[in-house]
This record gives C-alpha cells, structure tokens and sequence, in this order.
C-alpha cells in the first residue's frame, strides 16, 4: 500500500467540479451489476431521495445472482432458478441496465464512459462495483483449456458440465476450493486438492480443527495433499489439460483444474482514469475515490489498505454509499471483525479473529472427538478476540457478538465454552448483582 498522505490520495478533494458531489446525483451510474452493485441499487430504490436516473453496467450477460449460492448450484443442492436475485416489489422506475456490456475507459474531464458495444454513457456520479477475478499462480500452462476459476456462472456452468469419473485437480484448500472440490466430488468426479500450507483453511482453522475437517473430507473421498506446490499444468495437443506438475516432481493427472487460490480486485478500469489505485481501488470512509465524482465498494476497493473477499463489510459498505447517494449523514464506514462459514453439506464450521496465539493471549479449548465437537475460544484481558468452532456451531453468533461489544467475560470463564447464551445471562446476572450492590 502506498504510503501518500491523505491530501495526496485525494488530490481532488479540494477540486471545484461542476456538480457538488455531496448532492443526490440526477445520473448516476453503476459500472457492475454483481453482490454489491445489485445490492447497492436496491438501496436506492428504497429510498424516496433517490437519484433520478440510474444505469447499470454489467459484463456478464445475466441479470443479477447470489454468487454465493455458485456452491450449492455446483454441488447439487439446488436449482439455478434459487440464484436469482429479484427486485421484488420495488418500483425500478428511472433504471436502465445494459447487461453484457464491457465499461472499458472512463473520461472524467467530460464524465463519461465507454463501453465495448453501444453508446457512451454520462453520468454526474459513477460508481464502481467491479468485484475481483481469480488470482492465477504464475506457472506454465496456466492458460491452458480446462483450467479456470470459480467465480461466476460462467465457470459453474463449465464445471457441472464435467463428466462423472473424471480426474479434477482443485488448487486451494481454503473456503472457495473445498466447497468447489466438494461440489465436484458429488458430481462424481474423482478429486484432489492441492494445498501449499500445511493445513486446510490455515487462515480460518487451528490445527486440531483443520485435521478434523481434513479426516471428514477424506472420508468422503476426497484426496488431499498439503505442502503442495504446484509447478506447471501440463496439456495435450489440443490445448487441453491432462496433468498437474508439482514442485517435488509428481504429477497427477487432471481433466480439469479449479484455482481458487486467491482473488486480485478488478482495478484496470481505474487504474487507466488515473485514479489512486493500490491492491485496491483506494476510498475514504464515504467510499469516495481520489476522484469526488467517483466512488467504489465491494470486492474491487481499499480501505485503510484492506480489500474484501466476504460480503458481510460490503453490506455495511452499500449502507454507507446508499445513505451518501441520498445526501442522508452517514457516520462514515469503518472496520468492524468479520466470522466465516464454510458451506459443505454436513460440515459445520464458524470462525473468527486470529488463529495462532499471539503473546499475552490465552486459549480455552473444548474438544469431544467422539461426537465431532470442537471449540477454542481465544481471549485477551478476558474479552474474546476469536472462536474455531467445528461441529456444534450455535453458539458461533453469540461469541461473535461478545467479540465485537468487546464484553469483559470474566463473570462468566467457567461457562463460556458451553455456548454464548449461558455466558450472556451470566454476565447479565453479574451486571444486576453489581447495580443491586451499588443501590
Ligand atoms: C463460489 C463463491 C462462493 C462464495 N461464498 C461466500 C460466502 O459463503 N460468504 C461470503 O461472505 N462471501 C462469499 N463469496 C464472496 C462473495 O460472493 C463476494 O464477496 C461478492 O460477490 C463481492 O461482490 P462484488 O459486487 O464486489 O463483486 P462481484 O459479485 O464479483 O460483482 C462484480 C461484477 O462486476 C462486473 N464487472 C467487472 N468489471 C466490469 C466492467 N469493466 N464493466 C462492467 N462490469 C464489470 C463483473 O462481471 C461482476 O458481475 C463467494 C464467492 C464465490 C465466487
């Protein structure tokens, strides 16, 4: 991340533009109709000082989906109809959408943009909800057919169209490559992931958690293999991918490999109209850009040099920019902890904060291998920090609402393992007790 003051990541700060930014836009424009820039325009239309005319911009050619749901499609579990996100019961009145349409520049002196097709388009506010892509490793044949991403319907739709008995290759044991290697091995494909750590979900999972998942997920009969280092993908003479070398010379055959190895914000668009770009497209508390005309959100932008991978920020983050839009005060957006899940059918898991120990912190582990419950809970100066929880996993929400109150949990140590809601009354019972006392 770039170390410029404020006053130089926002060099148009102070700028007079033609229409004052901090008005309800009259054209406002939306460059991806993904999870954010749908969720966005849902917003707006709720909201009676909405701007007057709204157009969307999206590459893919559908109208707007839940991509989280891309799991459940790819293992089965439901059908395509339930990815759809509709705008029910909410007057579209004023919006426009291009779909399959490509912004490829944006002018700012003239506040217009470009497309692939079609005509240009003006706006007096611009969003940018471009989301991210694959991160592919940078190995030989990376780029060769039937190795590709996991990202949108596009890939689904190839990777369900796989054929059953065939070899898959998943590059990543984290989140996203054990829900694609799951979705896959209930297609019947025969599967491996590949993963360079020394555990699945290393960011998410200790130790005993991961090899409990690893257990679970081999029991089902996926093949794992930690330490992995992939060296190149090796194809025939079509193009195509038949083998994956790794870095200690094996090579496993593969009909098809998924990286989901990590993901790069889509950043090319404003990186090209020279705005302040890091990982990121950079923004300020209002989910501004270096530009005042020009806000970004979502899994494409910055803040305070962090980039996004879960929705829950991005919620937060279209309040924001919604109430800004509709020249409503916001308190600006701000970092706040956030938990994941991980959506295998039959595993559960929920996790927060760090996962090894850091100094002046202490862990309190509860393990029952016998019915697959496992919880450690990790504390400082008795307020809980983070929680793996694996199995049982209730009581997920309540450590997380502790965690970001920041509750001083020593009245209730001794029962804080056996699930929120016990430690909550307790600390309730502790809190009555005192005032009873000070009475
Ligand atoms: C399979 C899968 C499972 C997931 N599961 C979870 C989960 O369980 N929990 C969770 O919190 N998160 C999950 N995520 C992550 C979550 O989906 C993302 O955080 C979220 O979609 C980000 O929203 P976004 O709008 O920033 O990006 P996207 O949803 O990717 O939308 C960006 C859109 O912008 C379009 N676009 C890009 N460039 C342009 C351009 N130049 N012109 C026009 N359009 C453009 C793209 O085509 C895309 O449609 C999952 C993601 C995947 C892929």
């Amino acid at each position: 991340m770039s170390q410029k003051s404020s006053q130089d990541r926002f060099p148009n700060a102070s700028r007079n533009l033609p229409s004052d930014p901090c008005s309800a836009p009259t054209h406002l424009v939306i460059v991806g109709n993904g999870m954010a820039g749908h969720r966005l325009l849902s917003a707006l239309l709720k909201h009676p000082e909405r701007p007057e005319r709204i157009t969307v911009l999206g590459e893919e050619s559908s109208a707007a989906y839940n991509r989280i749901l891309l799991s459940s499609w790819l293992a089965d579990e439901i059908e395509r109809d339930a990815l759809d996100l509709p705008l029910e019961n909410i007057a579209t009145a004023g919006v426009t959408w291009r779909l399959g349409e490509r912004v490829v520049t944006i002018d700012r002196q003239r506040r217009r943009i470009h497309t692939d097709r079609g005509e240009p388009v003006d706006y007096d506010r611009l969003v940018l909800a471009t989301g991210s892509r694959p991160a592919l490793p940078d190995v030989p044949g990376i780029r060769l057919g039937n190795v590709g991403g996991f990202r949108d319907l596009v890939d689904t739709t190839w990777l369900t169209s796989r054929p059953a008995g065939s070899r898959a290759v998943v590059l990543g044991g984290g989140l996203l490559g054990l829900e694609a290697a799951e979705g896959l091995r209930k297609r019947g494909l025969a599967v491996t992931v590949l993963q360079r750590s020394e555990r699945l979900m290393n960011r998410q999972l200790d130790e005993t958690a991961a090899s409990w998942l690893r257990s679970e997920l081999e029991g089902r009969g996926l093949a794992i293999e930690t330490h992995a280092r992939l060296a190149a993908c090796e194809g025939d003479a079509d193009g195509n991918v038949t083998t994956v070398r790794l870095e200690d010379g094996r090579r496993l055959p593969a009909a098809c490999v998924v990286v989901a190895t990590g993901i790069t914000p889509h950043t090319a668009l404003a990186r090209q109209s020279g705005l302040n770009v890091a990982r990121g497209i950079v923004v300020d508390a209002t989910l501004t850009t270096s530009d005042p005309a020009i806000h970004a959100l979502g899994e494409c932008c910055e803040f305070e040099g962090r980039t996004y991978g879960l929705v829950d920020p991005i919620w937060r983050q279209v309040e924001v920019l919604a109430a800004r839009l509709c020249s409503q005060p916001t308190g600006g957006y701000r970092e706040s902890p956030c938990a994941t899940r991980l959506k295998v059918a039959n595993i559960s898991i929920y996790a927060f904060g760090p996962v090894e120990t850091p100094p002046g912190h202490e862990t309190l582990v509860y393990a029952d291998p016998e019915n697959g419950d496992y919880r450690r809970l990790l504390l400082h100066d008795n307020r809980l920090v983070g929680a793996v929880l694996y199995g049982d996993t209730t009581a997920g929400p309540g450590y997380f609402h502790h965690a970001r109150e920041e509750h001083d949990l020593s009245a209730c140590r001794e029962v804080l393992l056996f699930g929120a809601d016990d430690a909550t009354r307790l600390l309730a019972e502790s809190a009555t007790r005192k005032l009873e006392e000070a009475a």
